[in-house]
């Protein structure tokens, strides 16, 4: 299982930051895809994001849901061991929860 804190991925400005190796790169771009699928859902429970496993030769749909006291995102391949956790992503560019209504 991975634990991920996604602002370990980032840049001081909010981007997946530029210097990190390219496995790095593409687990921080896969966990992204999951907050920003994940968030936009209202259920709850798992649901399908409709994203695909990112280990080579499994193509199996990623399930996720939110733990309700954590609040860390919980995601999962059908088909394969993969799957992790997810801490840290509120308030993330795919932070897709909150209102962001900065309207001053
Ligand atoms: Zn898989």
């Amino acid at each position: 299982m991975y634990i991920s804190n996604m602002t370990h991925f980032l840049d001081e400005t909010g981007n997946i930051a530029r210097e990190m190796h390219k496995d790095g790169r593409n687990m921080a771009g896969f966990l992204a895809m999951v907050i920003d699928a994940t968030t936009k859902s209202k259920e709850e429970g798992f649901v399908d994001l409709d994203i695909r496993c990112n280990v080579p030769g499994c193509t199996g749909p990623i399930l996720a849901e939110i733990i309700p006291v954590t609040e860390e995102i919980h995601w999962g391949c059908t088909e394969c061991e993969n799957d992790g956790i997810i801490s840290d992503w509120k308030n993330t560019k795919w932070d897709n929860s909150g209102a962001s209504s900065l309207s001053d």
